[in-house]
């Protein structure tokens, strides 16, 4: 029986109690998907309290200063540019990161704990989402330009076809992840999504926004990206706990092969990125330029490569080093402590 929809067809007469140990991340078909408890998977529902314990809205970000110094002509066109290529990249990225969750990953996990936490992701990715809309419609931006450069700039729009093709891969109604090579492209989406997509291509547009906000440049939107930030910072940290958990489960798909196509597919992601750092930054700016940004997307590509037990390949040092103080505080609970509160403590609705 299909495994999505096994427990539709169950009848009373077949129900039997659910045995924690028979649990799988994918092809579970002794257990059915509606029982969260108990879990087996405590990763998952430790990344699903931490997200809802982040919860925020892009609206409630103040942006005038954002609005007075965008038309204030301080900026050079050079700085422009990045702005505009960084939202450009984002306000679409974030999109194809909740439809390939909701559209291709959801309906193959087949564990109600992480399924949990997907549903929370896909409510996130839509935050971020908006999050890029608010933007541009407090900056007065064009949003058909900003929301068509995933068409027309070529350095977004290999990205962007790179991470699409994965989705459209397992789109076909009749795949499953039932055989090895499934399963192996079940992973090439999982990692060109978790790893590249949310933890290397994104990463590289943090440091952008965030070198403005050091600057006390653009701070609404600097401090709408440290909320982003935080998010995807956990949206990786399961992407990595969900790939190794189907690796432990299912060994025969980690081929030394597979492990090759890996390692050939995150190189090639790394090129795309360093395309896109010279168009975003033909000239650079604010300390930033594409060197040093080839530096940086190596070596945060390296620390992903181990998080799925492959080697470092690139062995570059981190250009940045303030951004791993940015990573840190965020991951501090009470560095946005005081809206963590108020939303602990609106449960009280008055109706
Ligand atoms: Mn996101
Ligand atoms: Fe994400």
């Amino acid at each position: 029986m299909n495994p999505q929809l096994q427990n539709a067809a169950t009848t009373a007469s077949t129900v039997s109690r659910m045995n924690v140990d028979d649990k799988r991340l994918i092809n579970c078909q002794a257990v059915d998907v509606n029982q969260l408890c108990p879990i087996k998977y405590h990763w998952a529902w430790e990344h699903y309290l931490n997200g809802c314990m982040n919860h925020w809205m892009p609206t409630e970000v103040p942006m005038q200063r954002d609005i007075e110094q965008w038309r204030s002509g301080v900026f050079t066109d050079d700085e422009r540019l990045v702005v505009m290529r960084n939202l450009g990249f984002f306000a679409t990225g974030e999109s194809l990161v909740g439809n390939n969750l909701v559209l291709a990953i959801f309906r193959h996990v087949t564990n109600p704990e992480v399924r949990q936490y997907l549903l929370r992701q896909a409510f996130e990715e839509a935050i971020h989402t908006h999050t890029f809309q608010y933007i541009c419609e407090s900056l007065s931006l064009d949003q058909r330009e900003v929301f068509n450069m995933y068409r027309e700039v070529d350095s977004i729009a290999g990205k962007d076809e790179f991470v699409m093709s994965l989705t459209a891969d397992i789109l076909d109604p009749d795949f499953h992840t039932r055989s090895v090579q499934n399963i192996q492209r079940f992973l090439h989406n999982l990692i060109g999504f978790y790893v590249i997509m949310e933890g290397i291509f994104f990463y590289s547009g943090f440091v952008m926004i965030l070198s403005f906000h050091r600057r006390n440049q653009l701070t609404g939107i600097g401090e709408q990206f440290q909320y982003i930030l935080r998010d995807e910072s956990i949206h990786m940290n399961f992407g990595i706990d969900l790939i190794n958990g189907i690796k432990a489960e299912n060994p025969s798909a980690w081929t030394d092969q597979f492990q090759r196509e890996v390692i050939e597919m995150i190189d090639t992601a790394v090129g795309f990125e360093l395309q896109y750092a010279q168009d975003c930054l033909p000239n650079g700016v604010l300390g930033l330029n594409a060197e040093l940004f080839d530096a940086y997307v190596k070596y945060i590509a390296d620390r992903r490569l181990e998080r799925i037990g492959l080697p470092r390949r690139y062995h570059t040092r981190n250009p940045f080093p303030w951004m791993s103080e940015t990573i840190d505080l965020a991951k501090e609970k009470n560095f946005f402590e005081t809206r963590v509160t108020e939303y602990r403590s609106s449960s009280a609705l008055q109706w």
